[in-house]
């Protein structure tokens, strides 16, 4: 009599399991029905889904740039950052921000892979501490990592273009196309903190 009352419970047990194990599938298969823009293209299977809401997440917002911007006196060069400095420097920030997204969300129309870094209008000192002129970064990466999307700091003038395969990148880059990423793991960047006075002759074109 026990055993048929444990056996009964343990039958229950099992049947709510499968019940939740059931309904968590169907969920997931409704997010995915949500989320439509699903691109395959050859050994790609991307979900092409703007970076711009994780990117604006993990990048910090306007406030705090200029809070940090108003302590600083000077630049990593030790260059002195006049109000205008920063000013100039918060306003490249933003059109960089909404460069690199523009690119990706454009590249997403024209199913753009990849994507590869370059610097405008000069090269960025921090940055190539960190990366080279043409390596790329696949839009799998990015949508994994919005964290490689640029502007990476205060200055920065790297920028991400889209290499639709018939780009020469040996005319616009120094080390032709390398991956940007050795394995799985988020190579390092620049601290957004790290903040370069933007010459000012190029300010307003940037
Ligand atoms: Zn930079």
């Amino acid at each position: 009599m026990v055993l048929a009352i444990i056996g009964l419970i343990l039958f229950l047990v099992l049947i709510i399991l499968a019940i939740r194990v059931g309904l968590n599938k169907s969920e997931s298969e409704q997010e995915e029905i949500q989320n439509p823009i699903i691109h395959a293209s050859g050994i790609y299977s991307i979900v092409r889904r703007s970076p711009r809401d994780g990117l604006l997440k993990i990048r910090p917002g306007k406030e705090e740039l200029r809070k940090y911007l108003s302590s600083l006196n000077e630049d990593i060069g030790k260059f002195l950052l006049s109000e205008k400095d920063k000013e100039l420097i918060l306003n490249q920030w933003e059109q960089s921000m909404a460069n690199s997204l523009e690119v990706i969300e454009q590249g997403d129309n024209e199913g753009v892979e990849f994507y590869y870094y370059d610097f405008f209008p000069e090269d960025c000192p921090e940055c190539k501490k960190f990366l080279n002129k043409g390596q790329f970064v696949t839009r799998e990466e990015i949508f994994k990592f919005p964290d490689i999307i640029p502007p990476f700091h205060l200055g920065c003038t790297t920028c991400i273009r889209p290499h639709h395969g018939k780009e020469k990148l040996t005319d616009t880059t120094e080390s032709g196309m390398l991956p940007f990423f050795k394995g799985e793991e988020l190579p390092p960047l620049p601290d957004w903190k790290t903040t370069i006075k933007i010459n000012a002759l190029w300010g307003t074109s940037a």
